[in-house]
């Protein structure tokens, strides 16, 4: 006697967000660009996925950081700091840490 049981697809009735998606995303969910919707998925996927967050993380303070050297000289030093730790965290998601 086989039982071969195809578990019904319970898991996964909401298919999560794509993670290359939501990075796509990101920007305009800094500029408050998308819909409460969009802002939920993202904001969601964010919560349960640190890689993500870390990448979010990142551009709200670059976004910062640039938004608060518009009015004055951005330090060379600052840039290439930032610029370091972009690459720092690109290294970690693409280890899949
Ligand atoms: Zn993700």
């Amino acid at each position: 006697m086989s039982h071969d049981q195809q578990g019904p697809s319970v898991q996964g009735s909401t298919p999560d967000t794509d993670c290359s998606e939501v990075l796509g995303r990101v920007f305009f969910f800094l500029d408050n660009e998308l819909d409460q919707a969009g802002c939920a998925e993202i904001q969601h996927h964010l919560d349960e996925c640190g890689p993500c967050l870390a990448r979010y993380d990142l551009e709200r303070t670059v976004k910062t950081l640039v938004a608060r050297s518009c009015s004055e000289v951005a330090p060379e030093g600052l840039r290439q700091r930032v610029q370091l730790s972009i690459r720092q965290v690109q290294i970690q998601i693409s280890r899949g840490e």
